[in-house]
This record gives C-alpha cells, structure tokens and sequence, in this order.
C-alpha cells in the first residue's frame, strides 16, 4: 500500500494526518430517486468550524451521516460515497440513535454540563448504548488509523471515545474538545457515570475547553471523584499526564465580511430594511434551546413593551429559532411556550401594520443571516447558559463600520472573549430591561469603542488560529508517561556512566525516596543499613552526597549528620555543606525559563483585553491594565490572579497585586533551584550527577537537569529519566552502583 502524503494546514507546516472524530458528519446522506445516494453539506457552528482543516488535511472525518440503518453498517455505495469526500460513516440504528443521541447525550450529559440538574434524565440502558456507540466510534478510528496519525475527537457525545482509542491505540496522539461547558463539580457529580465519564476523557493527551473556568472546574471534578492528582494544566493519570487548554474557538469571518451589494445579502438586507421600517432592531438567532434564554429574553421585551408602549412604535425585534431536537419533549415544550409569548406580544402591543416581533420557527441561509446581523442595531445573545455562542461572533465580524451593539449573557464562554460586549445576567428580568434601553441609546462613538477592538480580535483569533493552537497542543503534547524501569540495558548503561565518572554528585530526596513515607514523619527515622550505605557512598573518593529535603536541617543534621552528607533543607531554603558546622540560607540561582511559561498566558489575556499590556522586568513579569475598561479589565484580572494563584505552587512563583497591575516574580525557592546554587559553586561540574526523588517537589529538579541520571521513586509520570518502584529498591540500586563500579578519584571542589 502507498502511504499516504502527509498533508499541510499552512504553506510551511507539515502535519501528521488528522482523523476528526464528531457525532454528526458535516453532510447528510439522502437517498436519490434511482436509488442511489447523495452527500449535502450541512450547516452549524462546528461544521462550519471543522470543514477547512478536515479539507487541507487530507484526513479522515468519522461520524454518522445523517441516516438510520437497520443493522448499523451503511450500504457498500453510500460508504464509497462518502469516502470519496474523505468522510467515513458510522451508521445508527433507530434504536441506538434513541438512546445513545437523544437521551443519553441530549437528556442526560447535555442538560448535566450546561448545569441543569433537574432536566437530567439518566437510565442505565440508555447509557449502556452510549458506551456501545462510542466503542464503535473508536473501533472507527483505529480501522482508519495508521501509525503517526493525529486523532481528534469532538464533544459530550463521545466522552469514552479517548480512553477507548487508547486501549487498542497507545500510540496515537489522542485530542478531545468539549463544545459545551463544563460545571462545577457539585453539579457534576450527580451524573451516576461520572468516573466512568472523567475516565474516558482522561484517555487523551490534551483536553481542550472554550474558557479557563470550565478547565478549572474539570480540574477539580478529576481531583474529587478520581482523586487523581493535578496541577494547573494537568491532570495525571494512569502514569501519564493529561494537558488541559483553554482555547475558545474562532469563526471563520469571511462569510461575514461580505459586502452589503453581495447579491445573497443585498436582496434580504432590503427586504429587513423595509420590514423594520426605520425602527431599531433588535436581533436573537439560535437553535431554539432551553439553554439560549428565549424564554427570558421575550418576557424582559414583553415587560418593556409593558412600562414603554411607545416602544412598540420605534422597536422591532426578530427573533430566529432555529428547530432543534424537535423529538425531546423539552424542546417541544419550549416551542410551544415561546410561540404562546410572541402571540401574546404581538397581540399586545402590535397593531395594524406595526409588528413589535418577528418570531420565526425556521433556519435562514448565510446571506439573509448576514444581511439580519447588518440590519440589527442590537444583537441579543442572551443564554442562560452557553459553552461558547458563534453568533455573538458572527455577528461582531458583519459590522464592518464598527457599530451596533451586542448584549451578551455572562454565562456563555463567549463574554470571556468578547470583554466589550454589553454583559447582562440573562436571569434578571430588570437588568435585560435596562440593557435592552441602554443598548438602543448607546451613542455611535461608544458603539465604536466597543466593536472595534472585539471585531478585530474575532477577526485575528479565528478558526484558523483555534485549529492550530489545538492541533499543536495534541502533537506537541508531551508523552510524559512513567519513565522507564531500571533493568537490563538500562541498568547497564547506569553502571557504565557510574563507573566511568570520576567526579559524582549525588542529590538524594529523603523522604519517599531513601526512606518509606510514614503517615507520622517524626517517625520516619533512618535505619542503621541506610545510615551504612549513605557513609559508605561518601567514604569513596569522588563522591559527593546532599539530602535534598523539605525537612529541617534540625531533623536532618540530628538522623544523618553523622554520616558526611551536605543537606539542602526546606525545599531550597537552606543548606549545610558536607562537613560544614554552620547552616547558611542559600542565596538562589534562578533559573529565568519560567518566564517562557507565564509570558503566554499574560499575553493571551492582553488579546482579550484592549488598552492591557505585559511589561517585562528583568526579575520579573507585569500585565497593566490600566488603560482597558475598568469592569471587564477587573474580572479578566481576578480569572488571571486566580489562575496563576495555582500556578504559582508549580512554578515558585509570588503573585502581586498592585494598583491595576499584576506582578509575577519568582519567590527563588525549590529543591532546583538550591541545587543550582550548591552546584553553581564548584570549581568544576561533575561528570556525573545523580537526581533522585518520589515527590512533585523533586520533578523541580528533574526538570532543571535534563542531563542527569535522574530516578523517580515510584509509577507516575515524571521528567526524571528512568525509575524503580520503592524506595527498598532504590537503596539495592545505591548499593549495586557502589559496589560494581570502581572508586572515582576525588573532585575539586
Ligand atoms: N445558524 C445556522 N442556521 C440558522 C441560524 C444560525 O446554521 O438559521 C448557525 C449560526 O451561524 C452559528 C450556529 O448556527 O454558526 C449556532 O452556533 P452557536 O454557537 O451560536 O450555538 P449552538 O447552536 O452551537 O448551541
């Protein structure tokens, strides 16, 4: 067989081939008269998102085309079809499309992550066919995959899918996004799959979330019922890290940007024009959802019309409600409700000739959606609660001349983004009624303040950008899998580096590490052979040996003082030099590179913030925020201020908040950075230096001295090069080294 040539996205960037995994393709299969089979294109935010990168590609987009099988395969011809346009269909019995879409995902995880408890339905069959579908989602991919390939899976309907490619596929870069939000682990924790759920998310390398506060809560949600550990941007499991990205994604504007003269847009746009009839108009477009607050939104317009009759007269509101999910009951309700208020309304205050609102139940094309995001003098975009929302961006990329406003609900991830939106709490009925009136009064120059800077971040952070930045997280995503254990060839090759340096330096964690953890540490004393080893490895000519320790030198000089071993104590705070008889606090070498790591998250929030800006200080890094927009400038400031509040544990740094600045200095003090300092001394670098340790503290030290023959004490992931299993192995490992390889000759130090 030929391999395939590996496509590009982008004119310089190789990439491996990219498997797209979503519920629904983007086309739907229709039978033709003649029997045959037909692929329409079809439309919604995700398609619409994926379709180019599918394209350029030259993957393989896996999903189910739109049509029931009776046994799950689809026809030989329609499969060839497809398969033509680089798609491979899945197909779904009637049955399983009941369970596994429409209850178990659209009833039960749906309603769950957008935070609606009492909507959740769950039922063991149900999920039992979802576990069915998504197995069959990753039986999919691994038949299409070849070695290399980058897998990428899409949304709440296929959660299990990562851990399941992975089982049969460990070695296929795995990404999953989740479309819609994450809640907060309260609320999570209701779903009785939960861990089965957190699990099969956890088979990717990368997960990506549209906001930071949904990566927090999945955090936590993993902590609480995995009881796995985490850091801010990972989460480990089973011997490896999971990385955790929040990467709201783009749209592709250009549709949007077409000229009002385009005749796809000309003819509605006229049309509009003369239908609002020189009032304002106000615009909502969505799938018709229980989420997307239509429900509120027309009672807080009901109300105005109440207090403001005259409103009716100067005000023209275009409701589009998109038929969605039509067989759940729920979305049949709401339906009905929604058609009940806008009867109401128009009877009202409508009279003959002047309908105060347009509700329609029917989806529009492009062009008439662009030419109603021109005709609105306020886009209302007001969910109760939204992973995103396109059309809030959609919108913002149509308004070439700058104006119009859009008010935008708090709670989609879209306001994390879009900062100089008109933000309202869509549950408010009061505040919807002042926003309605102080966005139809707002004046052109602050329409244009606030359009600019968020068009021309919609505009630069698009579809393109999201897909890169995803595509580069999963492919750059360190297999940080557990390290190797010391056997064989591995445990030879440590013998001969041993035996050939002349000069060792040994830096040796303590507890966890030489000794067992103990629940109480006070009583976690040496033992007499510990003691014996430890003299025996410092009477050798050429070795030099520290405990690098979070305890005391107090705890440590009273146990092992004896024995000839420098300490570095407290995580780096303080040493006692081999045979020193005073303690000194070290004065730290810093090790700049962490300024690499947090310079990106100040400069992603300076995007979303205009007027912000990230000053850099030899010692240290500052984001500014004084010449943004106070409101949005503080609430961007505290995501931050929290965010590196996590981080902060990982990475010795101190946080301060200053008069609209935040400043980020390392406080200087780890196991690494003492060590540097303690080595920093020496006349000369040893040939050799052993790292050893059980504990994220110690991965400090793995992580500064790559060159090390640095062990881990234990089965996690780890940048230490190799491991073994407990520390009664590491002492035997000490002893082996010792005993085999010849005495080095002693260093100067
Ligand atoms: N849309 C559509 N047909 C319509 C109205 C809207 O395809 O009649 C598109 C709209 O352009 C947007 C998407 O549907 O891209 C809605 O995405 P959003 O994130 O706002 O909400 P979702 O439906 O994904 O919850």
């Amino acid at each position: 067989m030929v391999p395939p040539a590996i496509p590009s996205l982008g004119p310089s960037t190789a990439r491996p081939r990219l498997l797209l995994v979503s519920n629904r393709l983007p086309v739907k299969l229709k039978r033709t008269e003649s029997g045959g089979w037909t692929a329409e294109r079809t439309l919604g935010g995700l398609a619409t998102g994926l379709s180019g990168p599918h394209q350029e590609s030259g993957g393989v987009w896996i999903g189910w085309p739109g049509v029931m099988t009776e046994d799950e395969a689809i026809p030989a011809d329609a499969q060839a079809l497809l398969k033509g346009l680089g798609f491979h269909g899945l197909g779904l019995s009637e049955e399983e499309h009941e369970r596994y879409y429409l209850r178990a995902s659209n009833r039960c995880i749906w309603p769950l992550l957008h935070g609606f408890v009492e909507r959740v339905e769950f039922d063991r069959e149900d999920w039992n066919t979802y576990r069915r579908v998504n197995q069959r989602f990753a039986d999919a991919v691994c038949e299409e995959a070849q070695r290399g390939d980058t897998v990428f899976v899409q949304d709440f309907q296929l959660c299990l899918v990562p851990a399941m490619i992975r089982e049969k596929r460990p070695d296929l870069r795995i990404g999953f996004f989740l479309h819609v939000p994450f809640p907060h682990t309260g609320i999570f924790r209701a779903l009785p799959s939960r861990a089965e759920t957190l699990k099969g998310l956890l088979g990717a390398d990368v997960i990506g979330f549209h906001t930071l506060e949904y990566l927090r809560c999945f955090r936590s949600a993993a902590r609480r019922v995995l009881g796995v550990e985490t850091t801010s941007h990972t989460v480990e499991y089973q011997a490896r890290q999971v990385s955790l990205v929040a990467q709201p994604l783009g749209i592709d504007p250009t549709p949007w940007e077409r000229p009002d003269d385009t005749p796809e847009i000309a003819e509605p746009l006229a049309e509009l024009k003369a239908a609002a009839a020189g009032r304002k108009v106000l615009l909502g477009v969505e799938r018709l959802d229980y989420t997307k607050g239509i429900l509120e939104r027309l009672t807080a317009f009901r109300d105005l019309l109440e207090e403001r009759p005259e409103l009716a007269e100067k005000v023209v509101f275009f409701q589009i409600a998109v038929p969605s999910r039509i067989e759940v009951d729920a979305y049949r309700d709401l339906k009905e409700k929604a058609e009940q208020l806008a009867g109401e309304i128009n009877s009202r205050f409508g009279r003959v000739g002047v309908q105060p609102l347009h509700y329609q139940f029917h989806g529009v094309d492009p062009g008439r959606l662009t030419a109603l995001y021109r005709v609105a003098d306020v886009c209302v975009v007001t969910p109760l609660r939204d992973g995103l929302n396109l059309v809030a961006k959609e919108f913002v990329a149509a308004r070439h001349q700058d104006d119009g406003v859009l008010l935008l609900s708090e709670f989609t991830g879209a306001a994390w983004e879009l900062t100089e939106a008109l933000h309202v709490n869509p549950y408010d009925l009061d505040a919807m009624k002042s926003a309605y009136v102080r966005a139809l009064e707002m004046s052109p120059e602050e329409q244009a303040a606030r359009m600019a800077p968020m068009r021309e971040r919609v505009h630069r952070d698009d579809i393109h950008h999201w897909t890169r930045s995803m595509l580069d997280a999963i492919e750059n995503s360190q297999r940080s899998s557990a390290p190797e254990l010391i056997e064989d060839e591995i445990q030879e090759d440590c013998l001969r580096r041993w035996g050939a340096a002349s000069d060792r330096f040994l830096a040796l964690d303590y507890d966890g590490t030489l000794r067992e953890l103990q629940v109480d540490p006070l009583t976690a004393t040496p033992a007499p052979e510990l003691i014996e080893r430890l003299e025996a490895l410092v009477a050798t000519p050429g070795n030099e040996v520290w405990i690098v320790s979070g305890r005391t030198l107090d705890f440590l000089t009273e146990h092992l003082g004896g024995t000839g071993v420098g300490f570095i104590g407290e995580h780096g705070r303080v040493a006692r030099a081999p045979g020193a008889r005073e303690p000194e606090q070290l004065v730290v070498t810093l090790d700049p590179s962490w300024k690499d790591r947090i310079r990106p998250m100040l400069e992603s929030v300076t995007g979303r913030v205009h007027g912000s800006h990230v000053e850099e200080k030899p010692e240290g890094l500052a984001w500014h925020y004084r010449g943004a927009e106070p409101e949005s400038a503080a609430w961007q400031a505290h995501e931050l201020y929290q965010h590196l509040g996590e981080i902060m544990a990982d990475e010795n740094l101190e946080i301060m908040r200053g008069n609209k600045v935040l400043e980020i200095r390392p406080s200087g003090i780890s196991k690494a950075n003492g060590l540097a300092t303690v080595l920093g001394r020496r006349a000369k670098a040893p040939d050799l230096v052993v790292i050893a340790g059980d504990d994220v503290t110690d991965e400090s030290m793995f992580r500064a001295f790559p060159e090390a023959l640095s062990v881990l004490v234990g089965s996690r992931a780890s940048s230490a090069r190799f491991r073994v299993e407990a520390p009664e192995n590491f002492r035997t490992l000490l002893g082996l080294w010792h005993a085999t390889a010849p005495a080095g000759t002693s260093h100067a130090s």
